[in-house]
């Protein structure tokens, strides 16, 4: 988060009538997620079912790049509910910089070293029980998408699953984590 951003985060949260403006970027955010979420399906389907491999290639990567904006789509609609929380009075302002806890690696929360491929660490999901490994961390990223069915977010939103946590406790569990 830049300085413009935080001064007009901290504008609106200071004045309860922006809830409703926050829960209309919320909303137009959960519109964005389903279609991205039916996108990444429909290309998920079309890698396993292309006749040829440029076919595949193709779907791969739309399907990739889907992938990413879901995961994006789902941080903004964690952030907004957090804020317009903030902004009603149900929950307190975390003077932290969300940016900055996003850097935390999420190798951090994982039992194992996993096994590298580039910028991708493959490990057995953590969220569901599996023998083969389908959960990535994409490291340029820091995100995670788990390929047995779990979805996909960026380490707050792991964290979150993996703790059972709220977003805002999670921030601030993983804030203590930055040095
Ligand atoms: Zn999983």
């Amino acid at each position: 988060m830049n300085t413009l951003e935080r001064e007009f985060i901290a504008e609106v949260l200071a004045d309860k009538s922006n809830a409703s403006m926050l829960y209309r970027a919320k909303i137009n955010w959960e519109e964005k997620r389903d279609h991205y979420k039916a996108m990444v399906r429909e290309f998920a389907t079309l890698v396993s079912h292309s006749d040829t491999k440029v076919a595949r290639l193709i779907a791969k990567s739309f399907f990739e790049k889907y992938k990413k904006w879901l995961a994006m789509a789902e941080g903004h609609i964690s952030r907004l509910t957090w804020q317009r929380k903030v902004c009603l009075g149900r929950a307190k302002q975390v003077d932290i910089d969300v940016s900055e806890v996003k850097q935390v690696p999420i190798g951090q929360f994982m039992g194992s070293p996993g096994q590298s491929y580039g910028n991708r660490v493959k490990y057995k999901c953590p969220l569901h029980r599996e023998k083969t490994p389908s959960f990535v961390w994409y490291k340029d990223q820091n995100s995670w998408w788990c390929y047995g069915g779990c979805g996909g977010g960026d380490n707050i939103d792991l964290y979150m699953k993996l703790n059972n946590v709220s977003f805002k406790e999670a921030i601030e569990k993983l804030s203590t984590t930055i040095c």
